[in-house]
């Protein structure tokens, strides 16, 4: 159920116009007219983003800050302003955006600062001792799971769980229980890519502030759909991916509060992250360049910046109301098909445009396959979340996931497809 409140709602979003600037769109899949509801594993891009790209690669093309000729101080303009704009994207200042190749690759960042703090390469504010405790959540996409698994191992933490209960929320009662003095870290996802719950972040940031431990978001499945204020929420690291908000692939955003940033030694080191260097040691830049090391992804950054000025020009208010009655619409025609169970099927929680389910009988391969053969395209198996799914008693499931530019009539036509899954095969 949406929580959109008719009085105050936003004007609605025009998806059939804006399908115009995703020429993608427009292709026949299998006979049929492409019906694209797999944006949750990436975005498709609209022609200002590929057109950011071009235009930089076309005319500016340089690498950034080094260079003493006029295209390299371009380039240089260009990849700052695009960081700038996709920092206050999120509410954020310039300095608080660190470039990274996407949020798998943001949250191993963190992760491993950690770990060199705690081998005493850096500051030891957040160092970890032997005994210390992680907690993730029991719905993390493996990307927030493996990298604390690892953190774990390598300095003797202790990992612990959130549990998800049947209907999908999160358990905060026993997450006020598992959250306490041992804790250090807090790492959980806005919105989970399978359950497409909006969960109660603020209240999983208070329960961590008041022991004092660092908070960690994954940003992936919110960024793209919800207004961000990541200063106003308090949340001190985050991170998203630019693929699945309508911009290039090999790009992502780590935000992180300027004191904690501060405080975290580098991941990766090399070149363009350090002030001087001896053969037997180096100084490191302040951050965000202190966790840049190395040549940046400076045409999908310009895209990526263009891809936040095409969300943010629609109004992202917009978006989730659009989405949030995309998804209302699939849940109301999903739950009336027998043999289908939707997963995360909570009451009166604020969720994306997308929904996860389970045909009774049918594997969900099998499923996708009979979908893509009337041109629909969307994700089946675990979507990076085994151990939900086995939480679920299933190992794979199928996922609808929307976007600004679905209409009401894509959702018609994947419904009428869902009708005929069952009876095709049997
Ligand atoms: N976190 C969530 C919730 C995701 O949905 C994904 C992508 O599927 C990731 C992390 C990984 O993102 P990336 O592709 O940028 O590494």
């Amino acid at each position: 159920m949406s929580t959109a409140n008719p009085e105050t709602a936003a004007p609605r979003l025009d998806a059939a116009r804006l399908r115009a600037d995703f020429p993608i769109l427009g292709v026949d899949v299998n006979g049929h007219p492409l019906v694209y509801l797999d944006s949750a594993a990436t975005s498709q891009k609209p022609t200002a983003v590929l057109d950011a790209e071009r235009d930089f690669l076309t005319h500016a093309n340089a690498a950034v800050h080094r260079g003493a000729h006029t295209l390299a101080g371009e380039a240089t303009d260009l990849f700052e302003d695009a960081r700038a704009t996709v920092a206050g994207f999120v509410g954020a200042a310039p300095e608080q955006l660190v470039w990274t190749s996407g949020a798998t690759m943001g949250l191993n960042l963190i992760a491993y600062s950690i770990g060199n703090a705690t081998l005493g390469r850096g500051p030891s504010r957040f160092a970890l001792q032997p005994g210390d405790e992680i907690v993730t959540t029991a719905i993390e996409h493996h990307a927030n799971l493996i990298p604390w698994q690892e953190l774990a191992a390598r300095t003797g933490a202790v990992l612990r769980h959130i549990p998800v209960r049947d209907d999908g929320t999160l358990d905060l009662e026993a997450a006020a229980e598992i959250i306490g003095e041992r804790t250090r870290i807090v790492a959980f996802t806005h919105v989970s890519n399978v359950l497409g719950i909006v969960n109660p972040v603020a209240e999983i940031i208070a329960l961590a502030q008041a022991h004092g431990a660092l908070t960690v978001m994954d940003a992936c499945q919110s960024a793209p759909h919800l207004p961000l204020d990541l200063p106003t929420l308090g949340v001190d690291l985050a991170v998203f991916s630019g693929h699945k908000m309508l911009g290039p692939y090999g790009v992502g955003g780590l935000y992180g509060r300027a004191d904690v940033l501060e405080a975290l030694p580098p991941f990766l080191t090399g070149g363009s992250m350090i002030t001087t260097v001896s053969l037997d040691s180096a100084e490191y830049l302040p951050p965000p360049q202190r966790f840049e090391a190395g040549t940046q992804p400076i045409g999908p950054a310009i895209g990526l910046a263009a891809a936040v000025q095409y969300l943010d020009g629609v109004g992202l208010e917009q978006i989730h109301a659009h989405e949030s009655a995309l998804a209302d619409r699939m849940a109301d025609a999903l739950r009336d098909i027998p043999g289908i169970r939707l997963l995360g099927d909570a009451a009166g929680v604020e969720r994306v445009g997308l929904w996860s389910f389970d045909v009774d009988g049918v594997h969900a391969h099998d499923a996708g396959q009979y979908l893509d053969s009337l041109g629909i395209a969307v994700r089946v198996g675990h979507h990076c979340a085994a151990p939900l799914h086995r939480r679920f008693g299933i190992t794979a499931s199928v996922r609808a996931s929307a976007a600004l530019y679905n209409t009401e009539d894509d959702i018609e036509q994947f419904i009428d497809a869902v009708r005929g899954i069952r009876p095709y095969f049997g």
